[in-house]
């Protein structure tokens, strides 16, 4: 399997390369050449699979032979033996035909524990045979940083440093980082704001020289392999449900667009959906462009689904692609020129894109009204992202008979702040986080300097 760039400039790159790469020398991300197909008796065959052989299956054409079946079977098995619940994620049914993908039992309660398990230990895998050692770098606002740090802290090959702004996270969030005391994992709370933090990672990678050398990997949602990660869900619970014989629909809290997009793979490589629904919060620059064509920037807005607080979805762009019919000079001109002014996109791809993808956009004070409802005629607390999705999937529900799949992107206990505001006395951590409030921490607090940054990176790692 060769990775062509969203930009059409780039060199075409294999399996390994693009997942120690990230983005693009184009500025593109990085797409599968071809599709690989997943024929209907494949799917068939997959019902009563465990989520780590289905895993297995969807991925293997992916990895197009660069790791022998035996290696990535036992790297995916251990990836997916981290999560607290046998069915790994599991489908809890709200009402006649409404469903919740549960994503949150991993780690760090949130789903990108899913992609980060796997790409964790793909990294060591392909460092270890190349006898390299690899620093990563991330700046995080909650929920990446955490999955990161549990996805590496294992990985003989990696050392791995997150940057997160000093008092400026939740408690849970910074001790599901900060607990973490193994020798790989280095967590540093930078004196600034989460964009001062995001800088210096950035000046990091556009200049490598303080690592003298030695590989710096980005383990943010553009890497394919987190993309790759995530088409195993939609396919094991769509063949839950009946795949490939009845169709289902998917709603999907978004932000950076790398889970719905790996939704739209899994449609594409053969699996029946209906629609996918594309749940915002007030930051819903991908509601504006599906219904108003308004691609173009706004100001943030702090919200209570703060994991979905963007400005740019970046992995929109592997689906522009797509309804561009693989046209990367298109892409390119388009992308440019949304950096600068508002754009839009042609009539053709937009047409494409509306045949498939529904959206719908929710504000603070309805996420907490959904919290109350949905408590009310179902009994589960949603996490506020989640709430965006059960929202968006009533209002956007099409075909009745077709089962619709929200996933449930986070635990609420892990966003207590919106639950206690909805009007309930909180949710506790589950048992095997219940002393999290108690476990030692280690963290350095420094500058909002980049020198200072990058000595501390330079010294520590190993
Ligand atoms: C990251 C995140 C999202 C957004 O996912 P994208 O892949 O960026 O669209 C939604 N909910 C939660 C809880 C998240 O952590």
């Amino acid at each position: 399997m060769r990775y062509i760039s969203t930009r059409g400039q780039a060199p075409a790159l294999s399996f390994e390369e693009v997942v120690l790469t990230g983005m693009a020398s184009d500025g593109g991300l990085y797409v599968p050449e071809t599709v690989p197909q997943l024929t209907p008796e494949e799917l068939a065959d997959m019902a009563g699979c465990s989520y780590a052989e289905i895993a297995f299956r969807v991925m293997k054409p992916y990895v197009g032979g660069e790791i022998d079946d035996d290696t990535f079977r036992a790297i995916v098995h251990e990836a997916y033996a981290t999560f607290s619940h046998d069915a790994v994620v599991p489908l809890n049914q709200l009402d006649a035909n409404h469903f919740l993908l549960e994503l949150f039992h991993g780690p760090t309660l949130a789903f990108k524990d899913v992609a980060l398990q796997l790409l964790g230990r793909l990294l060591d895998h392909f460092l270890k045979k190349r006898g390299e050692r690899a620093v990563i770098m991330g700046a995080t606002s909650g929920d990446t940083g955490s999955a990161a740090i549990e996805g590496c802290r294992h990985c003989d090959n990696l050392d791995i440093f997150i940057l997160h702004p000093h008092n400026r996270v939740s408690e849970v969030q910074r001790r599901q980082m900060t607990t973490v005391l193994a020798d790989n994992v280095f967590n540093i709370a930078i004196e600034g704001n989460f964009d001062d933090a995001q800088a210096m990672v950035k000046a990091s990678f556009a200049d490598q020289g303080f690592l003298n050398g030695t590989r710096l990997v980005a383990v943010n949602s553009i890497n394919w392999a987190r993309i790759m990660a995530q088409i195993v869900y939609y396919v094991a619970s769509a063949v839950a449900l009946g795949a490939p014989h009845r169709p289902v629909s998917f709603c999907v809290p978004s932000a950076n667009f790398g889970n719905v997009f790996a939704g739209y793979m899994a449609h594409r490589m053969g699996l029946p959906v209906e629609r996918f629904v594309i749940a915002t919060n007030a930051n819903d620059i991908l509601h504006r462009t599906l219904t108003d064509n308004d691609f173009s920037k706004r100001d943030l807005v702090a919200t209570l689904a703060p994991s979905m607080d963007i400005v740019v979805s970046s992995n929109f762009e592997r689906l522009l692609f797509e309804a561009y019919e693989r046209d990367g000079t298109a892409v390119a001109e388009l992308l440019e020129r949304f950096q600068h002014e508002p754009a839009a996109l042609a009539d053709a791809p937009l047409a494409r894109l509306r045949e498939k993808f529904a959206s719908h956009s929710t504000d603070d004070a309805t996420i907490l009204e959904v919290i109350r409802e949905a408590h009310h005629r179902t009994q589960e607390i949603l996490d506020p992202h989640t709430a965006t999705g059960y929202r968006a999937a009533e209002r956007e529900r099409g075909d009745a008979a077709v089962p619709m799949v929200t996933l449930a992107t986070a635990h609420p206990a892990k966003f207590a702040e919106a639950v206690v505001k909805a009007g309930f006395p909180g949710v506790p951590l589950p048992p095997h986080m219940d002393d999290l409030l108690e476990r030692e921490e280690r963290y350095a607090v420094l500058p909002a300097a980049l020198e200072a940054v990058q000595e501390y990176v330079a010294e520590h790692r190993r």
